[in-house]
C-alpha cells in the first residue's frame, strides 16, 4: 500500500537519501526543507515524479514549525523521518564552549525534532501503522564514549535518545512505534567524504528496519542494520 513519508532536513545528505529511497517506491513523500527555491536536487526529482511535494521547515522556527499541518494538507503521515542535524563548530573543546553554540545544537538536535513529532501526532494517529523515526548517531552513546570531546554533539544526540525513549513508551498503547538510529559513518557533507558507507548503504538498511519496527523494537537505540547500540 502506498505510504505518505514526511522527511526534514531532505535537501541533502541522508535525508535526500531517505526521499530517492521512497519515491522509487512509489509511496508520496513530503520532503521538508529550509530553502525549497535553493534544493536543486529536490527540484530536480520534482520534475520526475509526481508524488513529492518540496515543504518549507526550519525546524528550530516556532512558527514554521506551526505551519507544517497546513502545509501537509492535514494529511495522514504514515512515516515521519526526523533527520535534519546540525553537528555544531568543530573544535569546541573543554574551555572553548560557548553557551550560544551549545543551544543552537541542542535546539537543532534535541528538541526540533520532538517539536516537529508533537505537531505532526493528530496526522500521525490516522495512519494504521505509524512509524516515527529519530536519525540519532552513536556520538550519542555514553557506553561508547571511548574518546572524549564533541561536547555540544554528544549531548545532543544523547538528549535525544532520551526523549524519544519516553515518547516510544507514551505511544506504545496506540502502536505507534519509534526508531532511533545510528546512520553510521555516512558520506555526507557532515560526515566528509572518507566516511564508511555511501549514502545509499545506509538508507536501504534503516528503510529494511523501519519496515520491520514493532513493540519490541520501538524505543531501541539501533545501528543502521539493526543491531543494538548501548545507550
Ligand atoms: P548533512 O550536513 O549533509 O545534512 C544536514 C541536513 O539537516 C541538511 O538538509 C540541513 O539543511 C538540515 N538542517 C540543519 N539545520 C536545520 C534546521 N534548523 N532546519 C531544517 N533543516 C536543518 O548531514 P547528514 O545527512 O550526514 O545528517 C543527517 C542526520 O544524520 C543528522 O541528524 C546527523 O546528526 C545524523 N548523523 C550523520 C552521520 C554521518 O556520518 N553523516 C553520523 C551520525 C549521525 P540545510 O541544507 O538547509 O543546512
Amino acid at each position: 500500500m502506498t505510504k505518505h513519508v514526511v522527511i526534514t532536513g531532505a535537501n541533502r545528505g541522508i535525508g535526500l537519501g531517505f526521499v530517492r529511497h521512497y519515491l522509487s517506491q512509489g509511496d508520496k513523500v513530503s520532503a521538508c526543507c529550509r530553502q525549497p527555491s535553493q534544493a536543486s536536487a529536490l527540484i530536480q526529482l520534482a520534475e520526475i515524479y509526481g508524488n513529492l511535494n518540496i515543504l518549507q521547515l526550519d525546524v528550530t522556527d516556532d512558527a514554521s514549525v506551526k505551519a507544517l499541518p497546513q502545509h501537509l494538507n492535514d494529511h495522514t503521515i504514515d512515516i515521519l523521518i526526523n533527520n535534519a542535524g546540525y553537528y555544531g563548530p568543530k573544535g569546541e573543546g573543554f574551555g572553548q564552549l560557548h553557551s550560544a553554540e551549545w543551544q543552537k545544537v541542542l535546539a537543532i538536535n534535541t528538541i526540533a525534532p520532538l517539536m516537529v513529532t508533537q505537531i505532526c501526532y493528530p496526522m500521525i494517529q490516522k495512519a494504521t501503522d505509524a512509524k516515527v523515526v529519530f536519525i540519532s548517531s552513536k556520538m550519542g552513546s555514553m557506553g561508547d564514549n571511548q574518546s572524549g570531546g564533541s561536547y555540544l554533539y554528544r549531548s545532543s544526540k544523547a538528549g535525544l535518545n532520551a526523549a524519544v525513549k519516553s515518547l516510544a513508551i507514551d505511544l506504545s498503547s496506540e502502536d505507534i512505534y519509534c526508531a532511533i538510529f545510528h546512520p553510521g559513518w555516512v558520506q555526507t557533507e557532515m560526515g566528509g567524504p572518507n566516511a564508511l558507507l555511501t549514502v545509499t548503504e545506509a538508507v536501504e538498511q534503516m528503510t529494511q528496519c523501519i519496515e520491520k519496527l514493532d513493540s519490541e523494537s520501538s524505543g531501541k537505540f539501533l545501528n543502521y542494520d539493526g543491531q543494538v547500540i548501548p545507550w
